[in-house]
């Protein structure tokens, strides 16, 4: 960038580029280490403030900035972003034309860049590594590297590779970046990566500005209509699904109510989901519909919602798709919907996989913490971090904090559902599942339970205390806990090792009764960045800036957080700077920013008198 050739110390660029006054958490020592020349393996939650971390080394050391970053459709919005604030920043990948691709090269081995940009197989080409070879290197930045973990759920060959830069270029520094680690994947992606003798740093992994609730699967689609039209009306949001088809049939629904909502999945082909992408991240207030193919690498801010309508596999997965809302440290919900059938499709999932028995036995270990969460009665945030190996208070900021769950004894129930999945599976005769079971529990004559002589059974009726809801929900929780399995191509139950010792008294089983009312109130926490409710006179400012943001976005083809984020509108609105000086001393303005958009920030300012 067009900076004085004068040595810059890490905070004078964090103020002259990116307009903050403050370091966050360990991100200076970081810098310090990295401009000093030092290897490291950053572990930071989504939101944390992890391209600070590789973009001030980048500005203050010699030489370009090297990022390797696996999401090839993003790199335009990533490369907007920073030369939004002044930086020098191109890509190379395959998208490209040959011009523009020597073009590139030549700022490179001329020094003219500041960070360029390269998709992981790029690395792979004898082209791409003599070219690196001409130029001066910086550092290197590997983004998203827990893309070299074999066993997580964004595993890239490509990523393999990196292991080598180090041999070639063994001076220059080193900076891996992640957002998803257990100890486990931290040592995986230290291995493969050549990082042992790199420091590591780990910062919390809490983001308090998410709320996190799981409720019970009802009509998980309208319940999430309830829950976009009661807290999140024209809010940015992403919905997860597991299939293809229900995100259609979501994305349909939402629409067919009015909704801006577009479905993303790797079925459909690559323009459809390049444009909806970008509508994503250029238009205020879509919802995006989607299987887990889509988010990686999308930093757009304000994104206030992550939803999910099928239970995640992990909760790694869960932890990185739901770190997606609320990266701007505004208020966010992530919330999930979770019932009978994800367990039983979940665990028949498992068994149908290809892949030897540790593979499965692997798979079972990540979906039995993930409905250790589900079905939690302590703090949800608790739980994770200790998933993560860090510990925390409860937060006040959960479903189960704000409405805490009981847990009762469920023994009885408990020996009341396996005693009938017993008399059911002696007759082998044919296959019956929850609902015949829940049936028979509750003294129901239906026309099925009639034709198998089911009312003639000795735990007929015995189920009265309990209404149909809580039944499956002991059934949920049955499943959760091991104490039930399924086979088969059909929903049957049969018993596990541990049903019996329940069925002969020997464990006892608690279970957690859902709260009837879904909390709603929010609660602030200290260490939390509350959504400062805006005065009279600031909301229909701040109305203002966001439509100018929003025209002003289009004309340059960006999305409209590369211009500011809300919080920085927030502020301007709150504060009405009226001068350039005043202006600059608001969070999230730059030098580069105040040059270009300052005059027409006061301008709008000045047009509502
Ligand atoms: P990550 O890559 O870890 O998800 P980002 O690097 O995108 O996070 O940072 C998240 C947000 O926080 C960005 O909007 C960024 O500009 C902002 N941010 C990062 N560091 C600071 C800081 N020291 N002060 C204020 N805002 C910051
Ligand atoms: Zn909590």
């Amino acid at each position: 960038m067009a900076l004085p050739d004068t040595a810059q110390t890490p905070a004078d660029v964090l103020k002259r580029v990116f307009g903050y006054d403050s370091f966050r958490g360990n991100q200076v020592e970081i810098i310090e280490h990295v401009v000093g020349g030092g290897d490291a393996l950053v572990l930071m939650p989504t939101g944390g403030g992890k391209s600070l971390c590789y973009q001030i080394p980048a500005l203050v050391r010699d030489g370009v900035a090297v990022v390797v970053s696996p999401l090839i459709a993003l790199m335009q919005d990533q490369v907007d972003a920073v030369r939004a604030l002044g930086v020098r920043a191109w890509f190379l990948n395959s998208t490209q034309h040959l011009d523009e691709q020597r073009a590139v090269e030549a700022a490179f081995l001329d020094d003219q860049l500041d960070l360029l940009y390269l998709a992981p197989e790029r690395l792979r080409s004898e082209t791409t590594l003599r070219l690196l070879q001409r130029g001066k290197i910086a550092l290197f930045a590997i983004d998203e590297a827990h893309c070299v973990s074999q066993w997580g759920h964004d595993f890239r060959p490509d990523y393999l590779e990196l292991s080598r830069l180090h041999e070639r270029w063994p001076s220059v520094p080193r900076i891996a970046l992640t957002a998803t680690a257990t100890e486990a994947t931290r040592g995986e992606i230290a291995t493969r990566l050549n990082l042992e003798e790199a420091r590591h740093f780990v910062a919390s992994f809490d983001r308090p500005n998410i709320q996190y609730r799981i409720v019970p699967k009802d009509e998980p689609r309208r319940q999430l209509l309830d829950l976009l039209r009661t807290e999140h009306a024209g809010d940015a949001g992403i919905v997860y699904c597991l299939s293809r088809k229900s995100v259609e049939q979501t994305a349909e629904f939402l629409t067919a109510q009015g909704i801006p909502a577009l479905p993303y999945h790797a079925g459909l082909d690559a323009d459809t989901r390049a444009e909806n992408q970008a509508r994503f991240l250029r238009e205020d207030g879509v919802i995006m519909v989607a299987t887990i193919a889509f988010g990686m690498g999308i930093d757009k801010p304000d994104v206030r919602f992550v939803a999910h309508l099928d239970l995640p596999k992990s909760v790694e997965g869960y932890y990185q798709e739901t770190g997606r809302a609320g990266r701007d440290g505004l208020p966010s919900t992530a919330w999930l919907a979770y019932g009978l059938a994800d367990v039983v499709q979940q665990r028949k999932m498992i068994d149908d996989s290809a892949g030897d028995l540790a593979h499965r036995r692997r798979l079972s270990q990540h979906l039995d913490a993930m409905l250790a969460l589900c079905e939690t009665v302590g703090c949800r945030r608790v739980q994770l971090l200790n998933y993560f190996g860090q510990w925390g208070e409860p937060c006040g900021n959960c479903d189960t904090c704000l409405a805490p769950p009981e847990s009762w004894d469920g023994t009885v129930a408990a020996q009341k559902v396996l005693s009938t999945v017993f008399r059911l599976d002696r007759e082998r005769r044919q296959k019956f599942g929850a609902g015949q079971i829940i049936d028979i529990l509750l003294g129901r004559r239906t026309a099925k339970v009639e034709r198998f002589d089911h009312h003639e059974l000795t735990v007929f009726g015995v189920g009265t205390e309990l209404v149909e809801g809580e039944w499956r929900g002991v059934f949920r929780q049955l499943m959760a806990q091991g104490l039930l399995a399924v086979e088969g191509n059909y929903q049957t139950f049969v018993l596990t090792e541990a049903s019996r010792e329940v069925l002969r008294g020997e464990r006892k089983v608690m279970m957690r009764r859902d709260p009837r009312k879904q909390p709603k109130a929010r609660a602030a926490r200290s260490g939390q960045a509350p959504k400062v409710e805006l005065s009279a006179e600031a909301a229909p400012v701040f109305e203002r800036l966001r439509a100018w943001r929003g025209a002003t976005a289009k004309e340059q083809g960006v999305p409209a957080y590369v211009i500011f984020h809300d919080a920085t509108l927030r502020e301007i609105a709150s504060r009405m700077p009226t001068s350039l000086a005043e202006l600059s001393t608001i969070s999230g303005v730059g030098e580069n920013k105040l040059a270009k958009y300052g005059e027409g920030v006061l301008e709008t300012l000045g047009s509502g008198e």
